[in-house]
């Protein structure tokens, strides 16, 4: 067992953990802070979940300490961390204020979908480090409320997300705006081609720190795969959330849209829930969170953007209502539990439509799901074979025709007849 104190870490930091009941760092950990105090950029593969956020916060707070006992000038923006979503902006600037309890270094943090008054209030006031989304930062940068001539610490995280999410363009912006002379660390969970080529934009002479690869699930989460109809999808999750077992689950949907209406579904069934997705105000957001947390709700109905940034130590349930069409969505899904050798269960939904994605899975973790055979919904329907997918589009184009045909003329005879629009209906 490695202890902290054994990668050069100060007392000051070393307390604050202690007190955080760490008692031993993750694997990235290990890799990553003796590379960042000796300087190294850094490119670094590895998902939530794996204790990333630590390995870099706890060396840039090193840096920034030894920096401040050299020199107590007045707070300049020297570190910045750049984040795709408000909820991981929120946490990283929360383990920022863990860590560096007892090193005098401030942090705050900017995102979009609130005013900015309180952000920029903060700014004034004197930051060492800053946590930001991308829209938020440029455009705090070109109302003059924040220069980045002073960054000597740069951290891309989850630059995957970054650029599934379109922020390409925002990330060149702000790039352009950092000093040449910094140094940078590099995050994604994937490393894709335009990840690689986006890095060597970004990094200098970096190291790679590669922990869990991608394909890898995490050894501790069992996964479960059902397979059943559409239409039974909504009372199979009411069947196997009987299971009281299950006091915590953070399901999956694919829309904001259907995120809703399986949140009103479980509702209805007395099943405490709620949703949380781009639509829902932050403060709300925030708020359910909360409640998750604390137990309140049972299941958290999330699409994969709104829960990137859910951090739930002991989240034990992942349910996949929706099964990805993209594989390692899968992965990034269920290591939302099991997370720091936790035990996790991942149980999957999949209706006829879907079954072509679980070979896909499967390939990337390289293992079977269990399937359970107790299912009181069993499949049997059969997906669609590309002609019939075809011919069943072009119905659909009939029907919308016929309906808007239909409404149209009506439409027409109401105002030519010059009755009311409720009267004509009868
Ligand atoms: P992250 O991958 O940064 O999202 O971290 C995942 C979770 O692991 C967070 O809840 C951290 O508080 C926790 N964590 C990080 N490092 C350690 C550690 N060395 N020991 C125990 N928990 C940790």
């Amino acid at each position: 067992m490695m202890p902290f104190k054994e990668l050069g870490i100060i007392e000051p930091i070393l307390r604050a953990l202690k007190e955080e009941k760490y008692t031993e760092p993750t694997s990235i950990q290990v890799k990553a802070i003796p590379l960042i105090l000796k300087r190294n950029d850094v490119l670094g593969s590895a998902q939530t979940g794996t204790g990333k956020t630590a390995a870099f916060a706890i060396p840039i707070l090193q840096h920034l300490f030894l920096a401040r006992q050299q020199n107590n000038s007045p707070r300049k923006i020297k570190s910045l961390i750049v984040t795709p979503t408000r909820e991981l902006a929120i946490q990283i600037a929360e383990s920022f204020t863990t860590y560096g309890k007892f090193t005098g270094i401030k942090n705050t943090v900017v995102f979009g979908g609130v005013k900015q008054g309180a952000q920029t209030n903060a700014l004034r006031n004197g930051v060492d480090v800053l946590v930001a989304t991308p829209g938020r930062l440029l455009d705090l940068i070109n109302q003059g409320f924040i220069r980045l001539n002073d960054v000597e610490y740069f951290v891309l995280d989850e630059a995957d997300r970054m650029l599934d999410m379109g922020f390409i363009n925002d990330i060149r912006k702000i790039i352009a705006k950092l000093p040449t002379k910094r140094q940078s660390l590099f995050f994604s969970a994937t490393m894709p081609n335009n990840i690689v080529e986006l890095s060597r934009k970004i990094l200098r002479n970096p190291m790679k720190v590669d922990v869990s690869p991608i394909s890898s699930t995490a050894e501790t989460i069992k996964q479960y795969l059902y397979y059943t109809n559409k239409a039974h999808k909504k009372d199979l999750l009411i069947h196997i959330l009987k299971d009281q077992k299950i006091d915590q689950a953070l399901l999956f949907s694919r829309t904001k849209h259907g995120a809703d209406k399986i949140d009103r579904n479980l509702k209805k069934q007395k099943i405490n829930s709620a949703a949380i997705h781009g639509d829902k105000a932050q403060n709300q957001r925030q708020k359910v969170l909360a409640q998750f947390k604390t137990g309140e709700v049972r299941v958290l109905v999330a699409t994969d953007i709104a829960a990137r940034g859910i951090d739930i130590d002991k989240l034990k349930y992942v349910i996949n209502y929706d099964m990805p069409n993209i594989a390692e969505t899968y992965v990034h899904r269920i290591g939302r539990s099991g997370r720091a050798g936790e035990e996790g269960n991942a149980i999957s939904l999949c209706e006829p439509e879907e079954n072509a994605y679980i070979k896909d899975i499967e390939k990337l973790i390289n293992q079977k799901i269990e399937l359970v055979k107790e299912n009181p919904y069993p499949q049997t329907e059969k997906p669609m074979t590309g002609k019939e997918k075809k011919e069943w589009e072009k119905e659909k184009q009939l029907r919308r025709q016929e309906y808007f045909t239909a409404k149209n003329k009506k439409q027409n005879r109401t105002s030519s007849s010059g009755f009311s629009k409720r009267s004509s209906g009868r």
